[in-house]
């Protein structure tokens, strides 16, 4: 003997072991790393409608292109109608919606008696 213990093939089974498992550690931690947790699933984090850029806030409220062509304009033609509905009811234009949200615009509306004209769109 020099002194140099010779491992068995039960260590050396051990030690294959010990690396294969440490291995394993190291790919899960990697897959945790790039794995966004929404609401605590594993989700991929890009948006659902143009699968570009993450999908956050801002993304869908104003930057998503494809959001952008029909979803955006929908929004702001409805947050107009509700401007609409309002000037209307205070220039005294007969509405035939009680709320805001079941009102859809004339392209021309006359109040006060005719010296108001609200245009639509
Ligand atoms: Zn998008």
């Amino acid at each position: 003997m020099n002194g140099f213990i010779m491992p068995t093939k039960m260590t050396m089974m051990m030690i294959l072991l010990l690396l294969l498992l440490m291995m394993m550690v190291i790919i899960t931690i990697i897959i945790i790393i790039n794995t966004t947790k929404i609401l605590n699933t594993e989700t991929d984090s890009k948006c659902r409608v143009c699968q570009k850029f993450d999908e956050t806030i801002d993304h869908i409220i104003s930057a998503c292109s494809i959001l952008a062509k029909e979803q955006h304009i929908k929004r702001h033609d409805r947050v107009c109608a509700q401007l609409h509905f309002n000037i209307c009811k205070e220039t005294g234009v007969q509405l035939d919606k009680k709320h805001w949200y079941e009102h859809v615009p004339e392209s021309v509306e006359t109040g006060q008696g005719g010296n108001v004209t609200i245009l639509w769109n």
